[in-house]
């Protein structure tokens, strides 16, 4: 049996090439088969993993900028205060 690849769109004989079947399932049956040759599905999952770490650091840079900022404002603050208290 003949496929297409998923990621090189080339095809895959089942019977001969080395590959993964990646099946989506909506909980009764089978919607979708995906094909790759092993090495596209190794490439596939890296780049996956890279994007999903990629996201992460950005969702950690989102989260952590509002807090950065929150800490120089109280810091800036603080300063402030301090140099009014020495005044006074
Ligand atoms: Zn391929």
């Amino acid at each position: 049996m003949k496929v297409e690849c998923y990621k090189c769109k080339k095809t895959i004989d089942l019977d001969r090439d080395l590959h993964v079947t990646l099946g989506t399932h909506n909980g009764k049956t089978t919607t979708q088969m995906l094909y790759f040759h092993w090495n596209c599905w190794r490439k596939h999952f890296e780049d996956k993993t890279r994007e999903k770490a990629q996201n992460i650091v950005d969702g950690m840079q989102d989260r952590m900028m509002p807090i950065a900022k929150q800490m120089i404002g109280k810091l800036t603050d603080a300063i402030g205060s301090e140099k009014t208290y020495t005044i006074n």
